[in-house]
């Protein structure tokens, strides 16, 4: 397998690089992070960069590229310590391409090149984390309008989004699961910041649906198909997940390597100690195998050949295998990474929060180990 990049790849990893060397992002995220907000002026910056037109089909202007532009793009701007994690709005289109509404459509489609965040997808609620089959959100037909009641909880971006789309029940045969697309500044729509431990540039809240009147023409996607959308395109979500784990402990590595090679104790640099080097080498190893998956399953994507539990396995390794390598990075930073504002403790914060949100650990394990097993029924 071939996994290097061709000339316009290339050229677009050499442009986000240069755009990250460009001024010192990292005091910016900083900040960001600090005070909870959601980085729009960098995030702007690679979108002129034309960041979200990747995956965006060449009709709507966008490069129709593949999921190794993405894997590369991401692979630059987090080796360069960007925050992509915040950019999971932004490959997400071909959700919105083949469920929308034209009108919904266009609405999104208005966002590319903005920057700004446009739209999340609400699933979760305090009945229903890891299994959905206790949503409480309902939805009731009455006198040609549609009326949406429930609460969503750890909703991410959703203190700034302003259109979300909705899972919820039909009140009249709860069987049937339906989402909706949702105007957030409608009246009956009420939201709650929700403090986290990490992934701070993004906001998380509750939200509540109080009786929130829709028309018929706000339905998203198909009637009773809610529960397949969702699965169908959780495997992009837990791909990009990965994406970001591995981009951070790509920079957390170098960022320990470059101060193990001048940190002198004892008359040496710290990098010539065998236990330090033993850190690089198994920092190099985990590196190297989510590299190698990463791209591996991108390839796969591309010629039809993705397996049901890959990006399952992916997000799951990545997201152990990234906290390794930047726990490793701390040690070896030892003061100096734990006190002050190290990005290396950023990321460290971030990482635990990954083997929760899209997913947990244990459901990755699930969806991952069936498939393994079914192929060998
Ligand atoms: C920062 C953040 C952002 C999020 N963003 C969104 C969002 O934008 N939209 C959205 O809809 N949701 C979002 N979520 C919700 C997220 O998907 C859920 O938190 C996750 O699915 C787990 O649900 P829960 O927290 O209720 O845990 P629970 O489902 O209650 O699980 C608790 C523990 O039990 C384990 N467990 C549960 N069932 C099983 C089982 N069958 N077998 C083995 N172990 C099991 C879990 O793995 C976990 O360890 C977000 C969560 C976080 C933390």
């Amino acid at each position: 397998m071939d996994f290097s990049l061709t000339d316009e790849q290339q050229l677009m990893v050499d442009g986000f690089t240069e755009l990250m060397n460009s001024r010192n992002w990292e005091t910016y995220f900083h900040e960001c992070d600090e005070k909870h907000e959601y980085p729009e002026e960098w995030v702007k910056a690679i979108c002129d960069l034309g960041f979200d037109r990747i995956l965006l089909p060449e009709e709507y202007d966008g490069f129709g590229a593949d999921w190794t532009t993405l894997c590369a793009a991401y692979e630059a701007l987090g080796r360069a310590g960007g925050p992509t994690y915040i950019l999971y709005q932004l490959p997400g289109w071909d959700t919105v391409l083949r469920e929308g509404t034209e009108k919904q459509k266009e609405t999104i489609l208005s966002f590319v090149g903005s920057g700004k965040q446009m739209l999340n997808y609400a699933m979760t609620e305090p009945s229903a984390g890891s299994s959905w089959d206790d949503m409480r959100t309902t939805y009731t037909r009455k006198n040609g309008k549609v009326y949406l009641n429930g609460h969503k909880t750890f909703q991410t971006s959703a203190m700034k989004v302003p259109y979300m789309v909705v899972m919820a029940r039909n009140s009249e045969d709860m069987s049937v699961y339906t989402e909706w697309f949702v105007d957030m500044s409608k009246e009956g729509v009420t939201r709650e910041p929700l403090q986290k431990l990490g992934l701070r540039m993004d906001s998380c809240a509750e939200v509540y649906f109080d009786n929130v009147e829709l028309e018929e023409e706000d339905l998203f996607g198909t009637e009773g198909n809610a529960f397949m959308r969702g699965v169908k395109d959780f495997d992009l979500e837990r791909y990009l997940v990965a994406l970001t784990n591995y981009g951070q402990a790509y920079c957390a590595f170098e960022d320990a390597a470059k101060y193990a090679n001048q940190r002198i104790q004892g008359g040496q640099a710290i990098a010539r100690h065998q236990l330090i080097q033993q850190k690089f080498a198994d920092m190099k190893v985990a590196l190297t195998n989510m590299r190698n998956m990463l791209y591996e399953i991108a390839w796969k994507q591309e010629n039809g050949l993705l397996g049901r539990g890959d990006c399952s396995m992916a997000k799951y390794y990545c997201s152990h295998a990234s906290f390794e390598v930047v726990d490793s990075a701390l040690q070896v930073l030892a003061g100096v990474g734990i006190t002050g504002e190290h990005r290396v403790q950023r990321f460290y914060r971030d990482l635990r929060v990954d083997r929760v949100s899209g997913g947990t650990d244990e459901m990755m394990i699930l969806t991952a180990g069936r498939a393994a097993l079914r192929d060998y029924r």
